[in-house]
């Protein structure tokens, strides 16, 4: 089940992993083998709230997330959960829903087993099962509640909840061992074996491999790189990757692009997920876009038509072609729903919108349809470039009207299905 992607640069050989399904209703979302690296969400609503959890879900979902994860942490969240998917399945929204379960979950799916039919996935945190002999118990009941289910897992190990008892004795160790190693190269070590150990017992319980999903979440770049890298070449399990508590804004944009570009290059990754902290106010979907711009920039998967353009120097002394780069980016973001039922291959298209004479008509006749906007100085004029020849030049004060136009009827002229 080795898999292999073509990117820009040529051919990346992806590594070698099972495939395991999550479905819900028609729906079949698979991860690993030769699938395409999946983007998953998590919700950040109460999950009691059966009605607001719904509508963000379908938020998410809408803007491109194939999984999604809520919390499910109270019997109120778990009895919400079927509501939540009744509801969605109302709305035509048939994404797979994952619950994301701590300390409480062998309770709370035994307990709540229309919610344990409801999910597609649990994820369980080995770290958070229990402590002391009850660890391994309530580990057990929540495996057999996902044999019983039918339900794939994810064992999802995170620093910040490491199993303790397993990094006190790999300290142990490491202290009586000739040549120590440093603290957080133990660490690394305690996620990947406690992700490791995991996956074994729930295979000894009987949950097959082909339904097991590893995790071993940090929150430093470099940590996770070698993190994952390691647990890579032990395991053929699929991999959900992600920078954990990646942060706010640009900082948590470029960590996770960091982070997760280069395990992605190489081969490494079979789900994604960029958990930034929303500004305040901000939507929920953001992380769900910069998921799929990671992976269409790096040429791994195509979501929607791309824009480029250009930063703007002192030759634009206008916002004028900044607002058309942005009019045009939402504008195609939010035709993708509908292209993609019609026009299969519309989200490879590219868009050039450019500030200036000086590398505008070049780099419009590289993408599919290009706009040029005069700068300072120069004639207020602006040619517009498809397939790299010159159809029209654009002026006065419906440039970006018209300038939609022609971008709707190369769409319907280029990409409608036969
Ligand atoms: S294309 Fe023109 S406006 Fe845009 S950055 Fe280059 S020189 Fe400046």
């Amino acid at each position: 089940m080795s898999s292999v992607i073509k990117n820009n640069n040529g051919v990346l050989a992806r590594r070698l992993s099972r495939q395991a399904i999550i479905q819900w209703a028609d729906t079949i979302v698979t991860v690993g083998g030769d699938a395409p690296v999946r983007v998953q969400s998590m919700t950040n609503t109460d999950t009691a709230d059966a009605i607001a959890t719904a509508i963000q879900v379908k938020e998410l979902a809408r803007a491109g997330s194939e999984i999604v994860r809520l919390t499910v942490d109270t019997p109120a969240a778990a009895a919400a959960v079927p509501a939540i998917r009744e509801q969605l399945d109302k709305m035509g929204v048939h994404v797979p829903l994952v619950g994301d379960f701590h300390y409480n979950g062998h309770t709370l799916l035994k307990d709540y087993p229309e919610c344990a039919q409801a999910l597609s996935k649990y994820r369980i945190n080995p770290g958070n099962v229990g402590q002391g002999a009850k660890r391994d118990t309530q580990f057990a009941q929540m495996i057999e509640l996902a044999c019983e289910h039918k339900k794939p897992v994810r064992i999802g190990v995170n620093w910040g909840s490491l199993d303790q008892d397993l990094l006190a004795t790999l300290l142990d160790k490491n202290a009586s061992s000739s040549q120590p190693k440093e603290l957080r190269e133990v660490m690394a070590e305690a996620l990947i074996q406690s992700a490791l150990q995991s996956a074994v017992k729930a295979e000894e319980l009987g949950l097959p491999g082909h339904q097991i999903i590893l995790s071993c979440k940090v929150s430093a770049v470099q940590d996770l790189i070698a993190v994952y890298r390691d647990l890579a070449t032990r395991c053929d399990y699929p991999l959900h990757l992600g920078l954990t508590e990646a942060g706010m804004g640009s900082k948590g944009i470029v960590a996770s692009t960091a982070a997760l570009s280069i395990l992605l290059q190489e081969g490494i990754g079979d789900t994604i997920r960029v958990s930034l902290t929303p500004e305040p106010g901000a939507p929920r979907e953001n992380e769900v876009i910069v998921a799929q711009e990671i992976l269409q920039t790096m040429g791994l998967r195509h979501f929607t038509p791309m824009v480029i353009a250009c930063p703007g120097c002192g030759r634009t002394t206008s916002t004028y072609f900044q607002e058309l780069a942005s009019t045009i980016q939402s504008y195609l973001r939010h035709q993708m729903p509908l292209w993609k039922k019609d026009y299969p291959g519309v989200e490879e298209m590219n868009v050039a919108v450019m500030g200036c004479i000086v590398n505008g008509p070049g780099e419009s006749k590289h993408a599919n349809i290009g706009i040029s906007l005069p700068g300072t100085g120069e004639s207020p004029a602006a040619p517009v470039f498809v397939d790299g020849v010159k159809v029209k030049t654009l002026r006065g004060d419906n440039i970006a009207k018209e300038f939609q136009v022609i971008v709707d009827e190369y769409v319907k002229n280029t990409y409608q299905r036969k």
